[in-house]
């Protein structure tokens, strides 16, 4: 079989020699004749392996000691929820800034959990000529005491990244669920961070959690159990049974990005590819990208054909050459390559090449 490049934005692929390491040893884990799915959570064995995958990801993000790192259920909506219920408290408000989809969905169920007066929200995306652009607020002068600022760095659906650092006078709180992992950030500007895991960590229905300890002292308001950060830190993410077979994936993942050379290694890589993606769409006058230069995602390049009418030929016809998942999400049509870590170079080589081929095609 020749490659299949996938460029799914979530579940997305996952490194390769991760998958071959699972498959291999998906029968007999650790020698003990029995999956890594049919063992105890709080058998020895496991307990190392989270351990492990703890020690693996602090030291790829340089995690501060102050700083505790949750595995927990749900993914990115689950922490929509979760973040409200544990940092807002009965009188808290909270600050959204809203640059895409995902961070409007955090706003509606912020609102849903806390009540509508409890949340603020800043729009920061500005269009001039149909061209996306972040413009970030002076912060430090609004008046208001917010509980946190919310924020989503990269905006899966849109394309959109921001990569300036925000000040902000109140702890920040990012969902990176789309580039966490995918280049260097300083942790200690955050007061928490969270991403569901299927773009750089591993399967669905996890999600990572890294809070800094003196946001868990904040009142929370009434939730279940199994999403509270106090609970969960107690528990060592175990306070009931942990989605096993995600974290066990996620932490081959984790040893796969140390042997690449950790998250400054293959930042660079990502850099080099979306750069690809982007000069290639920039020369040629089939496509167009709708965001301006520097809040282009990395991780999810957003395109589209000129003639529109063209979308089903192009998707038909890249998949049959092996290049799948090129679809906008439906809300904002299009075409979407998601370059996350797993996507080797030779993918965008792959991608580009099929791209010019596609417009000579059909100039
Ligand atoms: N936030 C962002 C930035 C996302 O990309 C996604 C999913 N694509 C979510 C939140 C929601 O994640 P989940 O589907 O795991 O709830």
């Amino acid at each position: 079989m020749s490659a299949t490049y996938n460029f799914c934005a979530g579940p997305a692929m996952l490194p390769q020699p991760v998958m071959q390491k699972a498959q291999e040893e998906l029968l007999d884990w650790n020698g003990q004749g029995v999956s890594v799915m049919e063992v105890s959570h709080r058998s020895k064995e496991f307990i190392a392996l989270t351990q492990q995958a703890e020690a693996d990801i602090r030291e790829l993000m340089n995690i501060p000691s102050n700083y505790h790192v949750l595995f927990m259920h749900g993914g990115g909506r689950g922490q929509f929820a979760a973040v409200v219920n544990n940092l807002l408290g009965e009188q808290g408000k909270a600050l959204y800034l809203v640059d895409g989809s995902w961070s409007s969905s955090a706003v509606d169920e912020a609102k849903k959990l806390a009540g509508d007066e409890m949340i603020d929200t800043l729009n920061i995306i500005e269009k001039t000529h149909g061209v996306s652009h972040v413009v970030l607020p002076e912060l430090s002068e609004l008046e208001q005491e917010y509980r946190y600022l919310h924020y989503c760095p990269n905006e899966t659906v849109d394309g959109i990244e921001i990569f300036e650092e925000i000040n902000s006078p109140w702890p920040i709180v990012a969902d990176m669920s789309s580039n966490i992992m995918s280049r260097e950030i300083d942790v200690s500007r955050y007061g928490l961070i969270y991403a569901g895991a299927q773009k750089n960590i591993g399967p669905s229905g996890l999600s990572i959690v890294i809070v800094r300890d003196d946001l868990l002292e904040y009142p929370q308001l009434p939730q279940p159990s199994i999403m509270d950060y106090r609970l969960a830190v107690k528990h060592d993410s175990m306070f009931n049974t942990p989605p096993t077979f995600a974290w066990y994936l996620a932490a081959e993942v984790f040893k796969w990005l140390k042997v690449q050379g950790g998250v400054a290694e293959v930042a660079k890589t990502n850099a080099r590819k979306a750069e690809m993606l982007y000069d290639f769409i920039d020369s040629c006058d089939f496509y167009e990208n709708r965001v301006a230069k520097d809040n282009r995602s990395r991780m999810n390049v957003t395109f589209y054909l000129k003639d529109e009418s063209l979308n089903e030929q192009f998707l038909a016809q890249a998949k049959a050459a092996g290049l799948v998942a090129l679809k906008g999400h439906r809300s904002v049509g299009g075409m979407r390559a998601s370059l996350y870590n797993a996507m080797p170079l030779t993918g965008v080589e792959a991608l580009v090449s099929f791209m010019k081929d596609f417009a000579n095609g059909n100039a």
